[in-house]
């Protein structure tokens, strides 16, 4: 067993632990270290298609609305790699994915409490610290924050489907997939199962026979992004939502989906150019058929061939469809990693099984006040729909570091407010 104790230890790197550890470098005085099970910083690889954008502006990096001058902005990642000018006449106000994980990658090399190849195995509480037990030893922290990242949703009616023919894009499948004179069905009309048709169109995965694209929404939903939405994605919005009575919040997180679950304007109307390309243009190449209001209600499998049972949403009339491949595009859920099993009896849950999350993104756990384990991308219920979004992380960071320390050391009040009055 290791004798150092931390101050702070990360569990996870993703962007939001990156977040916390790029603020964290400036505290001189505060020990801590991140660990990760893979080799090197990466943004959902199997996800990372070559035309995908972000929905976030760059400006939102993981430490500038706190502290811009930080040497882990995305302004000085720019400058260091020399492309200061040369980005800015691309007039982009949000980034290719790949240059967001660049950006990350590049901030995660200049970081020394980064720890990869580190999977962890469990957490436990023990002699007034918490214990992290990695592959080759055991390490101790006064205080932990959790940064695992949601997991895939699979529908039940798939689940024992699952494999190279039948799987979210969110796996290694997606990189071997080769769709030459298949029927596919993909489910899911959100941001990535967009992603995946138009790239399936383009002939990514080769040329299929049949695209058929279900979404459950009643259009192809635009990611609303108008200034005034844009209100929930504010500080003091987040606040006061925290302090709403639980009862309140799953009926106004459900209402906003579309600022954060639906498909970005530019994205749509890239869609239907290639669409009018593929129907009216070249008049070849796959069948596309794209239905709306329809959800897979049964799945099937029959030899090689898959038969599906969709089902209409608003006459809930169903029909059959045979195919060769399911893509799942039926985004991610909220779960706690099995490593946290020995801590669960001492968490305090909601009356739907969810952590609950203090202001400062604390849990509420029954072990010792001055030991906190904090929580990032695990209280969408508590802080409302900016909280799995990269838009607060900073923000979010600096509160969480503040609370550690037990000072303003970034100094968070004050910020200007919305023009809504949402909940007074
Ligand atoms: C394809 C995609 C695009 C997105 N684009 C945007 C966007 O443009 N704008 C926006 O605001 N939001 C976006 N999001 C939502 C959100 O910002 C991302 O999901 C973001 O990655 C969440 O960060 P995270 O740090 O919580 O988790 P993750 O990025 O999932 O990282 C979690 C990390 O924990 C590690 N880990 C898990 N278990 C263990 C273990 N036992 N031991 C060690 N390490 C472990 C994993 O290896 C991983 O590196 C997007 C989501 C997806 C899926």
């Amino acid at each position: 067993m290791s004798a150092q104790p931390y101050d702070l230890v990360g569990l996870g790197i993703g962007p939001f632990n990156l977040s916390l550890a790029s603020l964290a470098e400036s505290l001189g005085g505060l020990k801590k270290a991140f660990f990760d099970a893979k080799p090197e910083f990466q943004w959902h690889p199997e996800l990372m298609l070559p035309d995908a954008t972000m929905q976030t502006t760059w400006v939102k990096d993981l430490v500038s609305a706190v502290a811009p001058t930080s040497p882990y902005s995305f302004l000085n990642y720019l400058v260091e790699n020399r492309r200061f000018y040369a980005f800015l006449n691309t007039g982009r106000s949000v980034i290719l994915r790949q240059e967001f994980e660049d950006y990350c990658r590049w901030v995660s090399r200049g970081l020394s409490s980064l720890n990869f190849q580190s999977p962890i195995r469990e957490i436990d509480f023990k002699d007034q610290s918490f214990q992290i037990r990695l592959d080759d030893r055991t390490v101790q922290a006064k205080h932990v924050c959790l940064g695992t990242g949601l997991q895939v949703h699979i529908p039940k009616v798939a689940e024992k489907y699952l494999g190279p023919r039948c799987f979210h894009p969110k796996s290694a499948h997606l990189a071997e997939l080769d769709v030459t004179g298949k029927r596919v069905l993909i489910v899911g009309g959100g941001q990535t199962g967009a992603e995946i048709f138009l790239n399936m169109l383009r002939g990514r995965w080769k040329q299929p026979d049949r695209i058929h694209w279900i979404s459950r929404r009643p259009n192809l939903e635009p990611l609303d992004e108008s200034a005034f939405t844009n209100e929930y994605f504010m500080p003091h919005y987040v606040k006061n939502f925290h302090k709403l009575p639980i009862e309140e919040k799953d009926h106004i997180v459900r209402s906003q989906k579309l600022s954060s679950d639906g498909i970005t304007p530019a994205y749509l109307l890239e869609l239907h150019r290639e669409l009018y390309r593929h129907g009216h243009v070249e008049r070849r190449g796959p069948e596309v058929i794209i239905q709306t209001n329809r959800e897979l209600h049964d799945l099937q499998q029959h030899g090689d061939i898959f038969q599906a049972r969709l089902c209409h949403t608003v006459r809930g009339e169903t029909s059959p469809l045979a195919c060769d491949i399911v893509i799942l595009c039926t985004g991610f859920q909220s779960r706690l990693p099995g490593f946290m099993e020995p801590l669960l009896p001492s968490l305090g849950m909601d009356h739907l099984g969810r952590p609950l999350v203090g202001e400062n993104f604390q849990m509420d756990w029954d072990g010792p006040a001055s030991n906190r384990l904090y929580a990032v991308n695990f209280s969408r219920h508590g802080h409302g729909i900016a909280e799995p979004q990269t838009s607060l992380m900073a923000w979010r960071s600096a509160c969480i570091l503040n609370d550690v320390l037990g000072c303003d050391r970034f100094p968070l009040n004050n910020e200007a407010q919305g023009f809504l009055q949402f909940f007074s």
